[in-house]
């Protein structure tokens, strides 16, 4: 393992001819869209909150018996309608139209991969744009979620409560997901994962199924992965994959 800089010859020779390339990512992806990641929003339990961790605000029990608390906090902190596609983002969408890419792994939940065009991406923990009513299944989008009344959004056809399609702390991931995540994963020259504390599991348990050579890791702090590692780059993300676009 070395942490390099952008400038490395050999990670660049390797993007270059490759057409394997899969990306596993996490909140620091959109941090530079203006999505704050899981560390820095740990801070956020006041007021109403005051006394619960972001787990138990976002878990299926709080959803459940407190669907209130849960949704005041998470439409203050898991719903940026104004947030944009960054340069990341926007080049790993180029990189899969110019076939090169064949797939994003990310465990965000903001629909950021998709909005810069990527096609292929397996959310490994749903989506904010998914959303369904829990008694008779309607699907609802973000934005009727955004302008419903009442704190909790209840369905227009039958009034149940509408739950985002995201998984929520108690919950298990979709095994079908699941499953395509993991062959993305096995099936890839190159992996390169950003943004990611890689502390937060089963997720990042999926690099197990990685079976090539050139992991490379692009994070602003240290993670565990690192010493296995072809290359480390401690940078921003889009600092650090426009260099490589643009070398490559
Ligand atoms: P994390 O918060 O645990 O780790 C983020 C990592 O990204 C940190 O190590 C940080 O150093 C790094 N980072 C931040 N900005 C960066 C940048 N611009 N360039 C390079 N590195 C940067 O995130 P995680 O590992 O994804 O786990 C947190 C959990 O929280 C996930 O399950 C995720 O679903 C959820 N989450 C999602 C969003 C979102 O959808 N945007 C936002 C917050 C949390």
């Amino acid at each position: 393992m070395k942490t390099g800089d952008v400038h490395d010859k050999d990670i660049e020779d390797i993007l270059a001819a490759s057409e394997k390339i899969v990306f596993f990512g996490g909140a620091g992806v959109s941090t530079e869209s203006g999505i704050p990641d899981f560390r820095s929003s740990r801070g956020g339990a006041r007021g109403l909150y005051r006394g619960y961790a972001p787990e138990e605000l976002l878990s299926a029990s709080m959803l459940r018996e407190q669907p209130e608390i849960f949704f005041s906090y998470y439409r203050q902190n898991l719903l940026h309608p104004q947030a944009r596609p960054n340069r990341a983002h926007q080049i790993l969408a180029s990189w899969e139209a110019q076939g090169k890419v064949l797939s994003v792994v990310t465990q965000n939940i903001d629909g950021l991969h998709q909005a810069a065009g990527s096609k292929t991406v397996w959310e490994l923990h749903g989506s904010v744009h998914r959303n369904s009513c829990c008694s008779c299944g309607k699907s609802f989008g973000l934005k009727e979620i955004i302008q419903s009344t009442g704190v909790v959004p209840r369905c227009d056809r039958c009034g149940g409560m509408v739950r985002p399609r995201v998984v929520l702390y108690g919950e298990h991931l979709d095994q079908a997901v699941v499953e395509g995540a993991s062959r993305a994963i096995s099936r890839a020259e190159v992996l390169i994962v950003g943004g990611s504390s890689l502390v937060v599991h089963p997720a990042a348990g999926l690099l197990h199924q990685y079976r090539g050579d050139c992991l490379i890791i692009v994070n602003r702090d240290e993670t565990p992965w690192d010493t296995r590692a072809r290359r480390v780059f401690r940078g921003s993300i889009g600092d650090v994959l426009e260099g490589l676009a643009r070398k490559g």
